[in-house]
């Protein structure tokens, strides 16, 4: 075995690695930017290298340094975890002609499936089910939209250099083709510097769900059972869970099979994962491969027991996968929720700063945290902003689905904005109960998802109030506990008294809305119903309960200052970025909800749209140009009614 391997990679996956590492006896080398010079993977690791500056493209994508980092540490292999050079052939190439071990295929599978296009075509040969569609050389914009309308709508364009949901749009009409493509383009060209477009047909409400693969030097290949990533935002994951819901053994052997079929037909070695869309009919069609470890790679390790990183490992070392086919047992079910510095209320935002508070559940049989921070640690703009995934494991789903709820509740998060409310909605909510997963589940379920309805409102109100009045009673009780006599009445410092049953009114604020609550003093407010949790925020405080999490705060009063809209508000950069194009004419006239204007920040598109009908008067910025986040991007004058 190894007695030194180098990580290519930072955050949680480069300490996931490590402890592996660590159990096996072997040596590690991290390797950090300037923005990473604190971070935890530094101080797990044996050894740490400099590598550059913060932005990716001068560190952690720069193959040189990362191939000399290996050298001169006296390295004998490379992890290269996931995303950065993980699927980079020339970078496998490298570590070959440095004698380094890349711990992952080899180049040439990595070749085989870097271009979706490709990878359809060998698939089709190795008798792999395909979703319909157009995957050829010829990109002339005319012959995409002339396959799309063959095919008929909805279609899906994708980038064949894509991943992470990056250079893909629906078009739903053949009116909408142009300007989808020339979007899906601009965002590949950029994430990827490749604008090569595939077409497909766009499935309805398929379900994502993927076969992790293993195979090693000596042709033996073996599955490790499905996965089930459909909780999707803008097709990217947000839950994933192993086994997948409803799934028949005739089914997961058949797709297990179909699986190994397209890792044997590219001479595969190392763990992969085969990409489905299974539709509700029980068809299934091969969407990619992904030649790396995966960001969900734990779920199949809590319910086969088998560590991936360990089998990684054992397999660039040459020796056989540890287990055949027979010896694999799929035991109860696991979930992953990826928890997010990121709005979901503003449409994912992504949100940086300091970590104030970071408590994790407590980790045990049943709940496991892999994160790459600590409390205190920033989330920069430079990288993606997970914070941990909450891994979560029971005999059966109801039992995994209950810890995963429980946990969510247990997680404390301060200064940053979190995805854990959504999460926890999410996990809460009826229909995912059920198991009525696809890919279009957030989207179906908003309403719900995000509270939006009457009876969401009618619910949270009077919990809110309660959790208020529970709140005052407990602090009036904790001064006069502090004082002489802490029994006496007369040292309950606040209006609110046990002997006062006038009902009070108290206006709380649940989510975006005002309510004018009625609260009964007849109850006793210092009871809360015990499935009921109240975690104070600095704006307020979230209400976990059974139906969901409510951010609710006691309103302030109105002192009759205009709180009017700020029509400029969505006209400013929303966080540190580049401009990417300007899509109207100065002076133009332009429709409220129009693109104006679109920047790229933390890899993703951002566009900035007409506050209402009228003009662009100046852009302040041109095409390249970084911008800070908040700076005014435009002036806009509103049309005259
Ligand atoms: P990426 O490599 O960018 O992650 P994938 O090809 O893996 O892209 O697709 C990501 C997700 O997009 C899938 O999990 C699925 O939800 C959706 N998707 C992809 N192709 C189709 C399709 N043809 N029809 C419907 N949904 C699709």
């Amino acid at each position: 075995m190894f007695n030194k391997i180098l990580i290519a990679n930072r955050g949680e996956i480069a300490c996931r690695i490590i402890q592996t590492a660590k159990k096996m006896g072997i040596k590690t080398v991290a390797i950090y930017s300037d923005a990473d010079s604190n971070s935890l993977h530094v101080s797990q690791a044996d050894e740490a290298i400099h590598i550059g500056p913060s932005p990716s493209s001068e560190s952690y994508l720069v193959i040189d340094k990362i191939i000399q980092a290996a050298l001169s540490s006296g390295a004998q292999a490379i992890h290269p975890g996931y995303g950065f050079l993980s699927e980079n052939a020339d970078f496998c190439r490298q570590c070959d002609a440095n004698n380094l071990a890349f711990i992952g295929p080899p180049v040439e599978a990595i070749l085989a499936m870097g271009s979706k296009s490709a990878a359809k075509n060998i698939m089709a040969n190795a008798n792999v089910p395909l979703v319909p569609g157009y995957h050829g050389d010829d990109q002339n914009p005319a012959t995409l939209k002339q396959s799309a309308d063959d095919m008929g709508y909805p279609v899906l364009l994708k980038a064949a250099a894509g991943g992470g949901g990056k250079g893909m749009r629906a078009v739903y009409h053949a009116d909408e083709f142009d300007q989808a493509l020339a979007a899906a383009k601009r965002e590949a060209k950029h994430s990827f510097n490749d604008e090569i477009m595939l077409v497909e047909k766009y499935l309805q409400q398929p379900r994502h769900v993927e076969i992790q693969v293993f195979c090693d030097q000596h042709n033996n290949a073996v599955h490790l059972f499905e996965r089930d990533c459909s909780l999707q935002r803008r097709h990217q994951k947000v839950i994933e869970e192993a086994p997948a819901p409803g799934m028949t053994e005739e089914l997961r052997q058949r797709m297990g099979e179909a699986a190994i079929r397209a890792a044997s037909a590219i001479n595969y070695q190392g763990a992969g994962t085969v990409e489905f869309l299974l539709d509700s009919s029980g068809e299934f069609f091969f969407m990619e491969m992904n030649t790396r470890l995966q960001v969900e790679h734990p779920v199949t390790e809590m319910i086969s027991g088998q560590d991936l990183v360990e089998w990684q490992l054992r397999v660039a070392n040459g020796e056989p996968l540890p287990c055949t086919q027979d010896q694999l047992l799929l035991k109860g079910h696991a979930f992953e929720a990826r928890v997010y510095a990121e709005d979901p209320e503003q449409d994912f935002l992504p949100s940086t700063g300091q970590l104030k508070v970071l408590q994790a559940p407590t980790e045990n049989a049943h709940v496991r945290i892999d994160s790459g921070v600590v409390e205190g640690d920033q989330v920069s703009v430079f990288y993606d902003p997970m914070i941990a995934k909450l891994v979560v494991w029971d005999s059966n789903r109801e039992l995994a689905l209950q810890r995963l709820t429980q946990a969510l509740s247990d997680y404390k998060i301060g200064g940053v904005t979190t995805n854990i409310p959504f999460l926890y909605n999410l996990a809460s909510s009826a229909a995912f109960k059920r198991g009525e997963v696809n890919t279009g589940f957030i989207e179906e379920h908003e309403q719900e998802i995000f509270h939006r309805r009457q009876e969401d409102l009618d619910y949270a109100a009077p919990l809110a109030a309660r959790a208020i009045l529970t709140a005052r009673v407990e602090s009036a009780q904790q001064i006069a506990n502090q004082s002489s006599e802490p029994n006496s009445p007369w040292h309950l410092a606040n209006h609110w008294r046990a002997s006062d049953s006038s009902p009070q009114k108290l206006n709380v604020t649940v989510g975006t809305e005002q309510v004018e609550v009625t609260a009964d003093s007849s109850q006793d407010w210092t009871q809360m119903p015990a499935n009921i949790k109240a975690v104070s925020d600095e704006t307020g405080f979230n209400l976990f309960t059974p139906k969901g999490v409510f951010h609710c705060a006691e309103t302030p009063p109105n002192l009759g200052l205009d709180q009017g809209q700020d029509s400029s508000g969505n006209l400013t950069a929303p966080m540190n970025g580049t401009v990417v194009t300007l899509l109207v004419d100065v002076g133009a006239a332009v429709a409220k909800g129009e693109t104006l204007l679109v920047m790229e920040a933390m890899k993703m598109e951002h566009t900035i749209t007409a506050p209402s009908d009228g003009k662009v008067s100046e852009f302040f910025y041109q095409p390249g140009e970084l911008v800070d986040g908040g700076a005014e991007l435009l002036a806009f004058e509103i049309a005259e009614a």
